[in-house]
């Protein structure tokens, strides 16, 4: 057994990327791994001013840190924000993140100095980082292992000229039906589902290369984490070692911190949680709401949050319905709906602007989950034995759709136009009780069961978290 470990974690600052390795960030903990989790200053005041404040106080061995984005106020603002913050982290945080390592060894206060750095996708410049400290790094990359070698082989598709795109007819003529049947580890799929990129019109490719650069900088990398457990994806992960020998699977997530934490186990949250919600579904018989959230990024537009609007009134299911600010085109979020929603769906709707979404999904009222098939999202759901109605629209959440409604059994997917009926339709079909309904129930509860074996001692997860403990605590030695 070496020295005691001290992490350094470093997430691109959005809640997708934030939650996974605050996450890993516990469970390092609770296996004795000292930690420094770093935000930027920017989210480290937002979390301050919200109701997270007690979590950032920090416990014994465990403290929070923050480094600039070198955003200016007003880049922080309008559509291409998430842009420009990418670019801006990747020219300014290095040198303060080395500086933080370094003052962080010169404090007196008894912690080893760091040891490894580990950071998500999106903060490749990080590497640099763990290179001029002299340490190790591993990335959480937070996709489901399908979605990471789908992103991997964006390189590939380009290369081959399967995109950009020719012209913007390829969306709709059929192009995107192309079969892809050589990625190894990934079924034969279509060119849509591989990934969102693919879609691109851009010659020069922007967001296609940082997408495919930062997959395939993990490479440098001493080791890859990822939220998913081998049951899930064993085709994928088999490939994946070919290229990657130290993969830790150690999902899901949510999963692995109630095992180690119970319901005591919450996070960080960037948004203020609506407790209003559980009350709500106390009251609600079992296995009759449908979930619905499109995560913490997705814009609708008016007209898309209109067709949904209506499906789900139509639908004359119970519906719990997460609507955040920025939500829909234009910064707008409840105050979009549509006019007479409200009356239409009165006394079976409620809409929150952001929920405790882990324990909405636990909870025994839910029976659905309409979704954008975002990977947290969607372990969360595996985890709770949760099946879905999918409406991908970015990065993976096209692969995370195929698999859930493919492999896994345990969804229906939306068509990319949504249309009222259809929404209504699927919610029916999943909610009801059809003989397709009740098969992708049975396989739901048997993934949350497997997900569960491999969270528990012994169980896959378990075991690749300690791997991963043992390797960080050795280092360098
Ligand atoms: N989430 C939440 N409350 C909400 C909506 C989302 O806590 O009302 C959380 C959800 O549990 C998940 C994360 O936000 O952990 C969204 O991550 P995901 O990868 O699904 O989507 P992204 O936000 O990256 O598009």
């Amino acid at each position: 057994m070496g020295r005691r470990a001290h992490a350094m974690l470093f997430p691109f600052p959005c809640s997708g990327h934030i939650n996974p390795t605050l996450k890993l960030a516990e469970l390092l903990h609770a296996r004795g791994v000292h930690v420094t989790f770093v935000n930027t200053e920017h989210n480290h005041e937002r979390l301050r001013r919200g109701a997270a404040a007690a979590g950032l106080r920090g416990r014994e061995g465990f403290r929070f840190e923050a480094v600039p984005d070198g955003l200016s106020d007003e880049d922080r603002r309008g559509p291409d924000r998430t842009v420009r913050l990418y670019l801006s982290m990747r020219r300014s945080c290095v040198a303060p993140l080395v500086a933080l390592a370094r003052a962080l060894a010169e404090r007196d206060d008894g912690v080893p100095p760091v040891t490894c750095v580990v950071l998500s996708g999106l903060v490749s410049f990080a590497l640099d980082a763990a290179e001029a400290i002299g340490v190790p790094a591993f990335v959480l990359w937070g996709t489901s292992a399908c979605g990471f070698v789908c992103t991997l082989r964006l390189r590939e598709l380009r290369q081959r000229g399967y995109t950009p795109l020719k012209d913007e007819s390829d969306l709709t003529n059929g192009y995107l039906d192309t079969p892809i049947d050589w990625i190894a580890g990934i079924p034969p799929v279509q060119l849509g589902d591989v990934s969102s990129f693919v879609r691109t019109l851009d010659p020069q490719c922007f967001a296609l290369r940082v997408e495919e650069d930062e997959a395939n900088s993990c490479a440098r990398a001493r080791g890859l984490i990822l939220n998913t457990f081998e049951d899930l994806e064993p085709d994928v992960l088999d490939a994946l070692r070919g290229e990657f020998p130290q993969v830790y699977t150690i999902g899901p997530l949510a999963a692995a911190m109630h095992a180690a934490q119970g319901d005591a186990g919450g996070g960080l949250s960037l948004w203020e949680e609506d407790a209003a919600c559980m009350a709500w579904l106390d009251a609600q018989a079992p296995g009759s709401v449908l979930y619905v959230s499109f995560g913490s990024l997705a814009v609708l537009s008016p007209e898309q949050l209109a067709e949904l609007a209506w499906g789900l009134a139509a639908s004359a299911r119970p519906f719990l319905w997460a609507v955040r600010p920025g939500l829909v085109a234009g910064d707008r979020g409840a105050d979009a709906l549509p006019e007479g929603f409200a009356a239409a769906t009165w006394g079976r709707g409620l809409v929150a602007e952001w929920c405790a979404q882990e324990q909405v999904l636990r909870h025994r009222a839910v029976g659905g989950f309409l979704t954008h098939s975002g990977w947290n999202s969607t372990a969360e759901s595996i985890w709770a034995g949760v099946p879905m109605v999918c409406w991908p629209g970015f990065a993976d959440q096209y692969i995370n759709a195929r698999y859930t409604c493919g492999e896994w059994g345990v969804g229906l997917r939306l068509d990319e136009a949504l249309r009222r009926e259809q929404v209504a339709a699927h919610v029916e079909e999943l909610m009801g009780d059809t003989a397709r309904a009740r098969e992708m129930r049975r396989n739901a509860a048997r993934w949350k069961a497997a997900a569960e074996a491999a969270t528990a001692p012994g169980g896959s997860s378990y075991e690749s978290l300690g791997r991963l403990v043992e390797e960080l605590r050795l280092g360098d030695d």
